[in-house]
């Protein structure tokens, strides 16, 4: 790669910054299309986010990535959202275009990709499950419920902080569709559990290096019908998707629905169609050299 006074710029920022995989899919990607443009993490506060949206307008900078913890504060110096970053509440991708700064939710779609292409999962009539209620669940239950499935419950720690997330969702249901919350627990487990046809964790318990936790107490709810997701990637397999996977269940992990946001970002940074395998050797050189 050659960098000159033409190199255009995209960032993925957040706080902390240094265990992101981004750069690693985005860069490898970028070089295989021999495009003049640089991915690079940059670090920032709650008190340096207003100027970097102020000066990325009139810049070389075509966009950037956001990751914890601005996915939410970012929303008042942006421009305009697409209907999902709007409806979700959270952006994970900027794109610099006609002068405007512009928000959009890529996990959504990411996510929804992934599912469909690795489970052949058919959201018409589903019932699904969602084990908590942070950023990640709601870009998951938005697409989930914008593409057609009939019931979500979601299972939380926090009964609060699901009901909220029910609120938000509830103005954008169809006829016939419908949310429910539950505290975590043996007794949702029992009741609930067994009559989903995906169940989803969106916690982070069972990621390295706390590879001991699982999202739900046991896995006598789980059986061969099911497809089971973990949207966590470290490690590959959790104990969790292991548990599940014994009981005959389908499984994934996050790796799938992490490469699926990368591509739809890059896609809106440089207008180009990225290679999705390209973006999964990116990251497994990475995952590799620190042997996750
Ligand atoms: P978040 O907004 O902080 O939400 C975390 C959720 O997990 C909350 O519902 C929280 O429950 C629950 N939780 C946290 N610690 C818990 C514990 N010890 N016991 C029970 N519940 C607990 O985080 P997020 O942005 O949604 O990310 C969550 C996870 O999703 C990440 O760790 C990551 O593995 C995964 N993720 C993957 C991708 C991908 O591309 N594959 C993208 C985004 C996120 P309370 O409300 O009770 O606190």
């Amino acid at each position: 790669m050659s960098i000159s006074g033409n190199t255009k710029l995209i960032y993925v920022i957040g706080n902390p910054i240094s265990h992101s995989l981004s750069p690693a899919m985005h860069n490898t990607a970028l070089n295989a299309q021999n495009l003049d443009i640089v991915y690079l993490p940059l670090k920032l506060t709650l008190e340096t986010l207003p100027a970097f949206c102020q000066n990325i307008k009139n810049s070389n900078i075509l966009g950037a990535n956001v990751t914890i913890p601005f996915k939410e504060a970012i929303i008042p110096y942006l421009d305009t959202l697409s209907d999902e970053a709007q409806v979700i509440g959270a952006v994970n991708t900027l794109q610099v275009k006609d002068d405007q700064l512009i928000g959009h939710n890529t996990d959504a779609m990411g996510f929804y990709n992934h599912l469909i292409d690795a489970t052949k999962f058919i959201p018409s009539s589903q019932t699904v499950a969602l084990l908590g209620a942070g950023g990640a669940a709601k870009a998951i239950a938005y697409i989930l419920l914008k593409k057609g499935i009939q019931t979500l419950h979601i299972i939380n720690r926090n009964l609060n902080r699901a009901d909220t997330l029910k609120k938000q969702l509830s103005p954008h249901l169809e006829t016939g569709q419908n949310i429910s919350v539950h505290e975590s627990g043996q007794n949702t487990e029992e009741t609930v559990l067994p009559t989903c046809g995906l169940i989803i964790n969106t916690t982070p318990l069972g990621m390295t290096p706390d590879c001991d936790s699982t999202p739900t107490q046991s896995n006598a709810w789980c059986h061969q019908e099911q497809i089971v997701y973990d949207t966590i990637y470290t490690p590959e397999k959790t104990q969790w998707l292991k548990s599940c996977e014994e009981k005959g269940a389908t499984i994934c992990n996050g790796l799938g629905m992490l490469i699926g946001q990368g591509v739809l970002s890059y896609n809106l940074f440089t207008g180009q169609e990225a290679d999705p395998k390209l973006f999964k050797s990116g990251i497994e050189a990475v995952l590799w050299k620190k042997k996750i």
